[in-house]
């Protein structure tokens, strides 16, 4: 849903957001609902009288409704989202139905975005003509719920069951081009819309008036899939398949389907009724907060300009050097790639080539666009090269020396203003800021892996970075589309270190009784893409045992199965056995002995382990630790902390966040599960902050 989909608070609540003009017996409805004419209970009632009265009014033969300003109804108004203006009469659905019920040809003048409730209205109109910039599409479905004044009943009879199962699935909005092409616009408009619209309702009224066929009257495009719904159902199961774990979604699917099965009738009633449910339920509640979440993390102060950025520079061409480099480039920036040597360089180089054919050849990408994505990169190994670049990003070994060593080069050989960002996941920013002998110019970029793809920005503030550095760092995260959360300094930031805290448990639920597929479940069935024996099989367990031992500590069965040369999928053994090369992990008992004897010989008696506990005693340690990060203020808002999970570790969207998941969980009294625990392993699981009894309170 679009950003901007909010009514603007100061705008007068008394002016008139509607006004009528007639054009020689056709109506003007021009909507002047600044910013983005959103359908408030104001804009609601106004519209349903002006209707009304056009109905009534003989010297009326059609009408055009338009809106002034930037965009034609964006959307429902957020900002009345959760209050009785909401609810006050006439909702949407009765506006769509007076407005299809009006026996005069009506044309919905669409330029900007007609979004949601904008594009119910529209679609309960004779004809929409659409400006050939106009986007259209209905987002519901990111918020948590469907469109629900007629939009899954009204779009598939014009554009087929197929073809709104896909918009109303996914939420992103189609083109004017496709709208005409599928069946959704009449007409497309290159210049003068509302000249183009009265042009056509009078072409309409003087040739066939007597052809208006109200939409609910139409099945014409239902006969195919009625006749035979396999394609269909095919095309349903596997949009769900990419959206595992949210409701809403396949109640999308439900409400589309009960457009070609139940009449006209009952299938409004239907969707109204799932619309209504999922409005008021958690998984609508947390993606709403998620939605505001975002709205807030890339707020920056009015006042502070955000410095001009062009050309980019990234310092290592390795996993993330790659990634942030593709991710640059395919928001069409010029970025140039600086590695130590010319086999490094075509190494890095042959891999994001690979990924773009890939992409290719899955039909994701055109040709032409690979061609030119490649074609703004530039690889060097010269500092020289950088000079015109005005953000520079490392992505080297994570190594204070290479750090500070590149910093203080780039420093000298970068011009003034440059931005110089590094990706590192644990280092102190601040050290590597001194390095470059100009700290309010350095910022941490914290990329998440694959850097393409994952939508987490973490933008790590030094104690000297400019203001206008993090104004510059929010802007270009959003012009490559990721999710920006401004953090501070401390060991692993936001994420990692509360990753950290989530992994503590791990090894002892396995010595106390549980096995990696037991947790990696718990994991799963909580929402989790993966559970932590999975992804460390995944990511290479070596990785984690060489960071242990260049920090002097241990973990007793990873290390174990480390010095047996079990690193994970790579070696084909791992937490789990993967037979054959395959990715799907088996139990292997020679983990289990292990794990047995080591219990054994630490004196646990291992007993079942329920799944509730495996939840609690991996989630709550690390919101406690997300609560410390607040009360240190390395995080600014617990919903950027929701945020950084969603976006960067898998968290499920339909549980908010885990900030906001704890502060739901109200029924959870810590003090006694900790007692609890107690008696069962001897040890205090984790020491609760005074925060964390705040948020479960
Ligand atoms: P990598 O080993 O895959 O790549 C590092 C690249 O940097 C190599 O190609 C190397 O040749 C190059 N390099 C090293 N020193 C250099 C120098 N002085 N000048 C130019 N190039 C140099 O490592 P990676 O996984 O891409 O990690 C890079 C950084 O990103 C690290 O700081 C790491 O902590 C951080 N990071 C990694 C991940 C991850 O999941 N891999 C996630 C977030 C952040």
């Amino acid at each position: 849903m679009s950003n901007e989909s909010v009514q603007s608070e100061t705008h007068s609540k008394t002016a008139r957001l509607v006004e009528i003009s007639n054009q020689n017996c056709i109506a003007i409805v021009m909507i002047d609902n600044p910013p983005v004419n959103a359908l408030s209970a104001q804009l609601r009632a106004e519209l349903f009288e002006a209707l009304t009265t056009l109905a009534d009014d003989e010297d009326v033969l059609g009408i055009v409704i338009a809106c002034s300003g930037r965009t034609f109804v964006a959307g429902g108004d957020i900002g009345e989202f959760g209050t009785p203006k909401q609810l006050e009469p006439p909702l949407l659905p009765d506006l769509c139905t007076l407005v299809e019920a009006i026996r005069k040809p009506i044309v919905a003048a669409i330029h900007g975005t007609a979004l949601g409730g904008g594009l119910e209205l529209a679609l309960a109109a004779s004809f929409r003509i659409v400006h050939t910039d106009a986007k259209l599409g209905l987002p519901e479905v990111k918020l948590g719920f469907i469109p629900g004044s007629g939009g899954t009943v009204r779009l598939p009879r014009l554009v087929g069951p197929e073809k709104a199962l896909e918009m109303i699935l996914s939420g992103s909005p189609i083109s004017a081009e496709d709208a005409l092409a599928s069946g959704l616009a009449e007409l497309v408009s290159e210049t003068n819309l509302l000249a183009d619209s009265v042009t056509f309702l009078r072409t309409f009224l003087d040739t066939k008036a007597g052809d208006l066929v109200p939409l609910r009257e139409r099945d014409d495009r239902f006969a195919a899939t009625r006749a035979d719904p396999s394609r269909f159902e095919a095309l349903a199961k596997g949009l769900i398949a990419k959206v595992r774990g949210l409701s809403a979604p396949i109640a999308c699917v439900e409400a589309v389907r009960n457009a070609f099965v139940l009449s006209f009738d009952e299938a409004l009633r239907e969707e109204r009724k799932i619309f209504l449910q999922l409005v008021s339920g958690p998984e609508s509640r947390s993606l709403r907060h998620l939605f505001f979440a975002e709205r807030q993390s890339n707020r920056t102060r009015k006042d502070i300009r955000a410095r001009t950025v062009k050309r980019i520079g990234v310092i290592g061409a390795g996993t993330m050097g790659g990634g942030i480099a593709m991710s640059f480039a395919n928001a069409g920036f010029s970025v140039t790639i600086l590695e130590m040597s010319d086999e490094a360089l075509s190494r890095g180089l042959g891999i994001i080539e690979r990924n773009y054919a890939i992409s290719v050849s899955r039909g994701s990408l055109s040709a032409e666009a690979r061609a030119e994505r490649l074609a703004r990169l530039s690889p060097t190994t010269d500092y020289g090269a950088l000079a015109e670049c005005d953000l520079i990003i490392e992505a080297a070994f994570e190594a204070m020396d290479v750090k500070r060593q590149i910093f203080s080069q780039l420093g000298a050989s970068t011009k003034p203003g440059t931005i110089l960002a590094t990706n590192t996941s644990y280092l102190d920013v601040n050290e590597i800021a001194e390095a470059s002998g100009r700290p309010q110019d350095v910022v941490g970029l914290h990329f998440f892996s694959p850097a393409n793809i994952m939508k987490l920005l973490e933008v790590v503030r030094g104690n000297k970075t400019s203001p206008d550095v993090i104004a510059t760092a929010l802007d270009v995260a959003r012009r490559i589309g990721k999710v920006p959360v401004v953090v501070g300094v401390c060991h692993g930031f936001v994420g990692n270190r509360m990753l950290t805290a989530r992994a503590m448990e791990n090894e002892a639920l396995l010595l106390e009784g549980a096995s990696p597929g037991q947790v990696d479940k718990a994991f799963t069935d909580f929402g989790w893409p993966m559970g932590p024996f999975q992804m460390g099989d995944l990511a290479g367990l070596d990785i984690g045992w060489r960071n242990r031992k260049a920090q002097g500590k241990t973990a007793l069965i990873a290390d174990a199965l480390c010095e047996a040369g079990r690193f994970g999928q790579k070696t084909g053994r791992g937490w789990y056995l993967y037979k054959d090369g395959s990715r799907d992990p088996q139990p292997d008992p020679e983990v289990d002995a292990l794990v047995e004897g080591a219990a054994r010989r630490q004196g646990i008696t291992r007993r079942a382990i329920p799944s509730d506990e495996i939840v609690e005693r991996t989630l709550f340690p690390m919101i406690n630790e997300g609560a410390r990060i607040l009360a240190e203020g390395i995080a600014g808002r617990a919903s950027d902390i929701d945020l950084v999970w969603v976006y960067g570790y898998g968290f499920p969207a339909g549980k908010g966040g885990p900030m906001f998941w704890a502060a739901q969980q109200k029924v959870i009294d810590i003090p006694t599960r900790l007692d609890h625990w107690f008696k069962n392993t001897g040890r205090e699981i984790f020491r609760p902050t005074r925060e964390l009894e705040t948020l479960l309170r």
